[in-house]
């Protein structure tokens, strides 16, 4: 017989990948299925390795609509089948999310399961407007309500006469479409006019929108500054004792949107740099990193690897490709001991760390050019393995011949344009949803030409370009693209920092 799976309903938290529990982070590792809804971030999905699935309870044209007892019935299922699956649910799961109705049928079903708390909307909405429902002076206690039920409507089983007297912080859930209806009510109740709202929506995301008033004039604010679900509304006298907008310090890229083009292996760095700026990051891969179609070259060289007097590295995955076949040929580092290394720049020099390796050269600049000027001196009458990638400027060769090197090239991954563009990012594109695109690599902007016209670009004004360096500015301009910033460092870092400059210029030094 097999073996009995098991079913972790996990809250996600409310909607900063960052705001997982340790705990929540790890089954989502181990899962062989996750079940995700529609609040969760998808980001967070990155850190599957198993399958995974969107299920929405409500039917949109971008989703497949999943009646909840379906969904009840796979995880099911599933974990029957011995598989270990994960419900991830937004916020906490037990808060307003239906996870206690879905233990409820595990439980039934004779499923073991676990329950991982998550931080709900409430407490991270309110943290992040400054809000502290329970302070001291002004709330004694704090109700969840939600305001999905019409209080118009008899069979509401939320009293608002008691609701109007509650001593404390009253926070709404799904109420946004009918805050009128919630504030008409609670003032005929007998609430004060005048008493503290707010009101949050898309909390904790680079979208995060605040307004705040009183009872009486709060949805027509709402209304005002056109927001959007999922939101959240605070009434109270909490609401009004926010520290003013002076003591909270804006990150450099907060609420901007950068288009990521980076391979997808490659991806996940720079989404928590954008994340830990307080940007967006919108993935769209240009381009894709696959393995060598042969790998016998590759090996022969390795066989014969201490023959060589210097071993070159342009980019992470060259290094990462090598010294892995490295190790699982047999070999180790030991190979190395009498072999020089260059690296082109930071990022090359960080893999190489990854092996506990130092690079021996680095150029000042991280550019082939400036690689091959700092190598020339070293290299006469020596024997030079460069580790490159099927395409690229092909700089070094002819340097290397003129400083009288003898340079073995190999190719120890391949780099291929992607052919097309996530749907939701096309579509981000035409609506004018996107701020930036952030350029990796001239074959980047080559392919970016490909899908995206530059003409559409320059009459719409938005996305903005930013290259990693002036070689790939120079790239998006001979395909008639503007480009609005360069980097001054070379390293998708850099790069965030160009952009975060195009807001405030003291970001760059
Ligand atoms: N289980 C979730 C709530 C699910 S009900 C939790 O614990 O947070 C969905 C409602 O949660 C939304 O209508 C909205 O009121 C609230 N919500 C969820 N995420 C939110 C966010 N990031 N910002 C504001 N409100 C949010």
């Amino acid at each position: 017989m097999s073996r009995m799976g098991k079913v972790f309903l996990v809250g996600a938290g409310p909607g900063d990948p960052g705001l997982i529990t340790v705990r929540g982070l790890e089954c989502l590792k181990q899962a062989d299925l996750v079940l995700y809804d529609g609040l969760v971030n998808p980001l967070l999905l990155r850190h599957a390795s198993g399958q995974v699935e969107r299920t929405a309870r409500t039917a949109r044209c971008d989703t497949n609509f999943v009646p909840q007892a379906d969904v009840n019935d796979r995880m099911i299922a599933a974990a029957r089948s011995g598989k270990c699956v994960v419900r991830l649910k937004g916020g906490d799961p037990y808060i307003f999310g239906r996870g206690g109705e879905e233990a409820e049928a595990l439980a039934k079903a004779g499923v073991s399961f676990e329950v991982v708390p998550g931080l709900t909307a409430a407490t991270a909405a309110a943290v992040a407007a400054g809000i502290s429902l329970t302070h001291r002076e002004y709330a004694s206690a704090v109700a969840l309500v939600t305001g999905h039920e019409d209080p118009s409507r008899d069979e509401s089983r939320l009293d608002y006469s008691l609701l109007a007297r509650f001593p404390g912080t009253l926070v709404f859930y799904m109420g946004l479409h009918r805050i009128e209806t919630i504030a008409e009510k609670l003032m005929a109740s007998g609430l004060a006019a005048t008493t503290p709202a707010a009101v949050v929506c898309q909390a904790t995301s680079p979208r995060q929108q605040l307004v705040s008033g009183t009872v009486v004039d709060i949805a027509a604010a709402v209304r005002a500054a056109g927001m959007h679900p999922p939101s959240l509304i605070f009434i109270g006298e909490a609401a009004a004792h926010r520290p003013s907008s002076t003591t909270v310090v804006k990150r450099p890229l907060e609420g901007v949107s950068i288009g990521l083009t980076r391979a997808d292996a490659q991806l996940d760095a720079t989404i928590h740099d954008v994340v830990e700026q307080g940007g967006e990051p919108v993935l769209m891969p240009l381009i894709e990193i696959l393995p060598p179609v042969d790998w016998t070259p590759i090996d022969a060289a390795l066989e014969r690897l201490d023959e060589f007097d210097w071993l070159v590295f342009t980019s992470a995955n060259g290094v990462r490709s090598l010294l892995n076949r490295l190790w699982e040929t047999g070999g180790d580092a030991r190979q190395l001991a009498r072999t020089r290394i260059a690296s082109i720049g930071p990022a090359t020099t960080e893999a190489l760390v990854e092996f506990r390796l130092r690079a021996d050269l680095i150029p000042e600049a991280f550019r082939a050019e400036e690689l091959a000027a700092a190598l020339a001196p070293h290299v006469r009458g020596r024997r030079v393995l460069w580790a490159r990638a099927n395409r690229g400027r092909d700089v070094l060769p002819e340097a290397m011949a003129a400083a009288g090197a003898r340079l073995e090239q190999l190719v120890v991954y391949r780099n291929q344009d992607v052919d097309s563009l996530p749907a939701d990012v096309s579509e981000r594109i035409r609506e004018g949803r996107l701020d930036w695109i952030a350029l990796g690599s001239p074959s980047i902007a080559r392919n970016l030409a490909r899908l995206v016209s530059p003409d559409e670009l320059r009459r719409s004004g938005s996305p903005r370009l930013a290259a990693i360096s002036p070689v790939t500015a120079e790239a998006a301009r001979t395909c008639g693209y503007d480009v609005a910033r360069v980097a001054t460092e070379f390293t998708w870092p850099g790069l965030l920092t160009a952009i975060a400059g195009a807001y405030s210029p003291a970001i760059e030094k």
